[in-house]
């Protein structure tokens, strides 16, 4: 019915960018045989699942969104997909996203933008649009996500959808095609806050391939989901993070929904954290430094697109390198590339990278004084609900301003989530709800989630 579904729909939609009809069709069919013969499966077996295409999917094309990765065919799995086949969950296809996951709106893809299903004229949000838009258009009821400074977070907010990024080090990145490895986190989204647990947990967990992975038990995720208690909760509003800037009916809804708590028998106070008026700044170092270098592996020797340079006979590697990244780069992934180089150059490190480093602290230091006073925070998830396709392609800084409030977490490495909040008045339009919680509570975060759906 999903696959059927997808024929109709995202030809306008446009969430995959590769759909595995029969290895879908095949996984469904051995999950039936095994339930049939008595085995005791996972309980999310046989749900079918949409794959973010930064992802590494044996036999599968991943392209992580960009012309350079064009028909390369990875030979292992990333640990989550891993887990996800494991676990007996069809994969329908791999989702569309910002090239190398940098973007708030899908429209960096190498292959075209994906739309968001509730106006098509507008976007599903970045880098996981591909994701946001497989669920808000009914195509799949799970999908996985990666978020590096908002893109599980900002997508599901402008869609309507659940999306979790969890805390640094809960779920593997081994097989994630990296962007900012000390920022990059996968994690599950879905229409449901139960149903984002529910993945979230098949996905977290230790794994000795990733060297950043935590090892330590997973925090109660599913039952905190069905407990939906926060009776006696602290919630701390981040004063930084509402109010001026942001538009006044995704406030509104926002407001309502802290009410809503209290009603459930939460207490609120405000907390302040001041140096989040640096994270913006901090990140657009410290995102590029990391990805500059991430990529430069991306050299036609060993991936994807080998492009010859013109009006050159005998081409040396330098040159066909050149040609090639020339050719298979988009111009978001090569601006990123140029400031990250600039920034790490030898002369400038300390006054770019050493300070992003130094105000990084700060913001993790923020957080820390704001949980003691809270047990979680929350905010708006993203300034404005989905805005047009086409309205910020030109203009890199309204572009990047709208993760200014889901940028902070990723630069502390802690977990958040962002649920539906309800339709904005002035566009009817999505608009999405975050919380924040202490590294490795990341079951705070569903107890609170569950109790606002
Ligand atoms: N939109 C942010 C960026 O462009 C976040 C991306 C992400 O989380 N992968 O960097």
């Amino acid at each position: 019915a999903l696959l059927e579904r997808t024929e109709a729909v995202d030809g306008a939609v446009h969430s995959y960018l590769h759909v595995d009809r029969d290895g879908a069709l095949a996984t469904a069919d051995a999950v039936d045989r095994r339930r049939a013969a008595g085995e005791t499966l996972h309980a999310l077996a046989g749900v079918p699942i949409a794959v973010k295409d930064v992802m590494t999917t044996t036999g599968l094309p991943t392209t992580c969104g960009s012309r350079i990765l064009q028909g390369w065919v990875p030979p292992y799995d990333a640990t989550v997909v891993a887990r996800i086949k494991a676990a007996g969950l069809p994969i329908l296809g791999k989702t569309n996203m910002d090239e190398f996951a940098m973007g708030s709106s899908t429209e960096h893809s190498a292959y075209g933008p994906s739309h968001n299903p509730w106006d098509l004229d507008r976007i599903p949000g970045g880098s996981g649009g591909g994701s946001s838009s497989v669920l808000a258009s009914f195509q799949a009821p799970l999908a996985t996500g990666t978020d590096t400074g908002g893109s599980i977070r900002q997508p599901a907010a402008v869609t309507g959808t659940v999306g979790t990024k969890p805390t640094y080090g809960g779920v593997s990145r081994y097989g994630l095609i990296a962007l900012a490895s000390s920022l990059d986190q996968a994690g599950p989204c879905a229409r449901t806050v139960l149903d984002t647990a529910m993945l979230h947990e098949l996905m977290a967990g230790h794994d000795p391939l990733d060297s950043t992975s935590i090892d330590a038990p997973v925090p109660p995720i599913v039952e905190a989901a069905r407990r939906a208690d926060v009776r006696g909760m602290r919630i701390g509003i981040v004063r930084e993070l509402t109010g001026e800037g942001f538009q006044a009916g995704v406030q509104q809804r926002f407001d309502e929904a802290v009410q809503h708590l209290v009603d459930a028998g939460a207490e609120v106070v405000e907390v302040s954290c001041p140096s989040f008026t640096y994270a913006l700044a901090t990140y657009y170092l410290i995102l590029p430094s990391e990805a500059s270098s991430n990529l430069a592996k991306f050299d036609a020797m060993r991936y994807g697109l080998r492009v010859a340079p013109r009006d050159v006979d005998d081409p040396s590697a330098e040159q066909v390198m050149a040609a090639t990244r020339d050719a298979g780069f988009g111009d978001e992934v090569k601006r990123r590339i140029i400031l990250g180089t600039y920034a790490l150059s030898s002369g400038y490190y300390d006054a770019y990278y050493g300070s992003a480093q130094k105000v990084r602290r700060l913001i993790a230091d923020d957080f820390a004084s704001a949980f003691e006073r809270a047990d979680v925070l929350v905010s708006p998830t993203a300034p404005t609900t989905a805005f047009r396709l086409g309205a910020k392609i030109d203009d890199p800084l309204a572009m990047y301003l709208n993760d200014i409030a889901t940028i902070p977490a990723n630069l502390a490495g802690i977990p958040g989530m962002s649920v539906p909040s309800g339709l904005a008045d002035e566009d009817g339009l999505p608009a999405g709800f975050q919380i924040l919680a202490p590294a490795m509570a990341d079951d705070r975060l569903y107890a609170v989630g569950a109790a606002l759906e």
